[in-house]
């Protein structure tokens, strides 16, 4: 088995990131910051989701000497001009709080119409090899904002956005209600995910 270091400290991203992982890679062990000695985590402070994934992938290989993964992963929403992007986590201020942000975010969309709801969820993947090798893969999930918080899975503004493609499912489920297999085939951070996991394969020789 070998080891990749996940820099994240979102408990519920990092699920997600290590289901995905396992199943594309499946000869790799994966590592979360618990399992590394503490070190000063970077401030994410790129005005793109690439620059801060690599922040943190770069700063991950630092620490550990481990290959390291890392993704920055934000909602854009068309009525907000793309806002509020790298600034998804903290856009309420403060200690972060999802409840806080969807709150805020509901608030700033109250008089915007159901067919300017229009917003993607975006993913980079970051990974960076002790040999020097750095590989970045981008997804999305376009769908768009309700006005009323649904369901109880995922985490963040889940439960205010309904994808695109969750229609299949016969009603409109927000990413929140989607069952956790299905959020990850139709995510932003799944799509990133599964066109790296081939690439990271490789570089470590592992199927
Ligand atoms: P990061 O840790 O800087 O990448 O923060 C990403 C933020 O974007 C999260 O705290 C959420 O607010 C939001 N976000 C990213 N991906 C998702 C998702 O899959 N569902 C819901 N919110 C997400």
């Amino acid at each position: 088995m070998t080891e990749v270091f996940l820099a994240s400290r979102n408990a519920k991203k990092l699920g997600e990131l290590q289901r995905i992982l396992v199943a594309h890679a499946p000869g790799i062990r994966v590592l979360g910051l618990e399992d590394v000695a503490a070190y000063d985590e970077p401030r994410e402070d790129q005005p793109t989701f690439e620059g801060n994934a690599l922040v943190k992938a770069r700063a991950g290989l630092q620490a550990t000497g481990l290959p390291t993964l890392a993704d920055d992963s934000g909602l854009c929403v068309d009525a907000l001009n793309g806002m509020p992007g790298v600034l998804s986590a903290r856009w309420s201020g403060p200690p972060k709080s999802d409840d806080r942000n969807n709150q805020l975010l509901l608030a700033q969309l109250e008089d915007v119409p159901d067919e300017r709801r229009g917003a993607h969820f975006e993913c980079v993947v970051a990974f960076c090899h002790p040999d020097g090798t750095e590989l970045v893969e981008h997804g999305q999930m376009t769908g768009r904002i309700i006005r009323e918080l649904r369901g109880s899975g995922g985490f963040g503004y889940d439960v205010l956005f309904v994808p695109d493609e969750s229609a299949s499912h016969g009603r409109e489920l927000t990413s929140a209600e989607l069952p956790q297999a299905d959020k990850d085939a139709i995510s932003h951070r799944g799509r990133a995910l599964r066109r790296l996991a081939p690439r990271v394969a490789a570089a470590l020789e592992v199927g």
